[in-house]
């Protein structure tokens, strides 16, 4: 692995993108069959093809076990280490001490020989597993003999290579290696395994690369729009306009033998929805379909948060699945059969998406009603859609080019979404911490607050959404106006706060933005933002200008109200 470590290093040294491809691309000639499979996939972060469900269920704790077991590592030192990295590859690599007496017998890692063992590690099973899987590790570790081989052996197993590489310029790097470049995102699309994507560019068989159902096709995403007094966006070519349902987004996989249904982070979440699993049985053949969960009862889409009491449960009791009925509307249709429908356009896509359907039971499992939007739609038009749409009890509109194709991964222009942002708050940060990854040396996570009579009443907590340069100047500015000890030690308890936040002066304003209001005992204020952002600093404003909780409570009220639920 040390030439795939060097690889990483200098992709993580150079910005440029062709450089990154290039070096992806002739360290990958260089290998032969089981390793082109392997290290393409490590590129990616994921050492498996997706549609094996295998993960390494591997934490953190046991790696550092592992590695406090082979090379002797001190806490503090190690802790040190991980401060100036914020990274447990850069952290416990360093210590790599080769062990003398293995001598002759040293294992060499090859990416396929990690890879085999990986599979150990992740199918290692039963009483046992957890000991299986440390000794594993410390086998791995025991086959390092640089630290920079260890850094990106580790990383790869916590699955975080940060070298600033997209799966998009793995797949670029590939295609400079196969006799036609465009079949290789196709082909990615459909086998979902760069690994094997990489093996068949070499050999000249993509176009023999079958449809992997129940490997996840990364999902098309909508670039957002203003809502204003007119829409430029729609003037050329011809769209379809259809409600933004406020749900969980899904694409099923349907095959005689097996029904999957993949979230936004490409988990299978089947197991919550077993109404919608048992609907989508009625469908003929195999077929992958792309939509948005929501709640319903009685034909109205209830908000988000009924369907919140649904996500992740693995059990669900016969009274959820009757207080909270869920319908899959779906949008778009990706594969049918051995048919790979990505590159149709999307006006056919839905053609043979209604055909399909036609089979299902529409109460769970239904296609999203759209219309065509006429050529040059006025304001007028746009804007009574979209009333239209949230009196339906949904988020806004999406429109879609009906010439478009499919394109997994991308927010293109080709989908365009419409929604109105709430309200935004002015919150007071009250407490701040170090971030993750770059942003461990920078105080950027702030804790926030609205005004609660005299007092400041927690509300949320944001990664910073400001640039980096506000980032260094504001974490200058909160290192200088910590509270003083005896000070902050009241403050923890009275605005319950944990104690690796630390305490700051409450004088900066923050605007924040986000997408519902919902009770919560979690903060103090009684309310919790979902989404939360920072938009931006607000220094012409003072903390007695920020925003009250009786503010809070007045656009949580009229949030129900246009959504014409009551306080439930
Ligand atoms: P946002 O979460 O505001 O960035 O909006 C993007 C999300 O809108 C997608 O991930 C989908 O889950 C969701 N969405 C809702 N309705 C549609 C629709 N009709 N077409 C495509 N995406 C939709």
């Amino acid at each position: 692995m040390i030439a795939f470590a060097r690889t990483c290093a200098a992709i993580a040294a150079t910005a440029s993108k062709l450089e990154k491809i290039a070096l992806v691309g002739d360290y990958l000639r260089t290998l032969d069959d089981a390793d082109v499979q392997a290290a393409a996939r490590y590129f990616t972060g994921n050492p498996f093809p997706q549609a094996q469900e295998r993960s390494l269920a591997v934490g953190g704790r046991t790696l550092i076990d592992a590695a406090v077991a082979m090379w002797g590592i001190d806490d503090a030192a190690l802790a040190v280490a991980y401060r100036a990295s914020g990274d447990l590859g850069a952290a416990l690599g360093q210590f790599v001490r080769p062990s003398p007496d293995l001598g002759l017998f040293r294992e060499t890692l090859t990416p396929s020989r990690l890879y085999a063992l990986l599979v150990e590690i992740a199918d290692a099973a039963g009483k046992s597993a957890q000991k299986r899987r440390r000794i594993l590790c410390e086998r791995i570790f025991s086959a390092c003999t640089e630290p920079l081989e260890a850094t990106y052996v580790i990383k790869i197993m916590t699955g975080e290579l940060r070298i600033g590489l997209r799966e998009g310029l793995v797949l670029d790097a590939v295609a400079g290696f196969a006799r036609d470049p465009r079949a290789v995102r196709r082909a990615a699309a459909i086998a979902g395994d760069l690994g094997a994507v990489a093996l068949a560019a070499k050999h000249d068989t993509l176009d023999q690369l079958a449809i992997a159902y129940h490997a996840p096709i990364a999902f098309m995403l909508a670039s957002p729009i203003a809502y204003g007094s007119e829409y430029t966006e729609l003037v050329s070519s011809a769209w379809l306009v259809e409600d933004k349902y406020d749900g969980i987004r899904i694409q099923a996989h349907v095959t005689p033998r097996r029904i999957s249904l993949f979230s936004r982070t490409l988990n299978d979440v089947a197991a919550s929805y077993p109404e919608l699993v048992e609907a989508l049985r009625a469908l003929p053949g195999s077929c992958a379909l792309d939509g948005e969960i929501v709640a319903i009862r009685d034909g109205r889409v209830l908000p988000f948060r009924f369907l919140q009491a649904r996500l992740q449960r693995k059990d669900v009791a016969p009274d959820l699945l009757r207080e909270v009925p869920v319908r899959l509307i779906c949008f778009d249709a990706l594969a049918l059969d051995e048919e790979f429908l990505l590159d149709l356009p999307l006006a056919e896509r839905r053609t043979r998406l209604a055909e399909v359907l036609a089979h299902a039971d529409e109460r769970t499992v239904a296609a999203a009603p759209w219309t065509a939007l006429e050529e040059r739609a006025a304001a007028e038009t746009v804007h009574e859609r979209f009333e239209a749409s949230r009196e339906r009890g949904n988020e806004g509109l999406v429109f879609k080019r009906t010439d478009s194709p499919y394109t997994p991964g991308r927010r293109g222009k080709s989908w365009l979404k419409l929604k109105r942002e709430l309200a935004t708050l002015d919150c007071v940060v009250v407490a701040v911490e170090r971030g993750h990854g770059k942003r461990v040396g920078v105080l950027s996570d702030y804790t926030f607050a609205v005004r609660a009579g005299d007092d400041l009443a927690v509300i949320g907590k944001a990664y910073s959404g400001l640039t980096n340069v506000e980032i260094a100047e504001m974490t200058a500015w909160f290192e200088a106006h910590r509270l003083p000890p005896d000070e902050a030690h009241a403050s923890y308890r009275r605005l319950a706060l944990k104690r690796r936040e630390i305490l700051v002066e409450p004088s900066i304003v923050v605007e924040i933005a986000f997408d519902i209001i919902q009770r919560s005992e979690l903060h103090a204020s009684g309310f919790a933002l979902r989404f939360p952002r920072i938009v931006r600093l607000r220094p012409d404003k003072r903390p007695q200008d920020a925003d009250t909780v009786e503010r809070v409570a007045e656009i949580y009220a009229e949030m129900l109200e246009r959504e014409g639920m009551g306080d439930r």
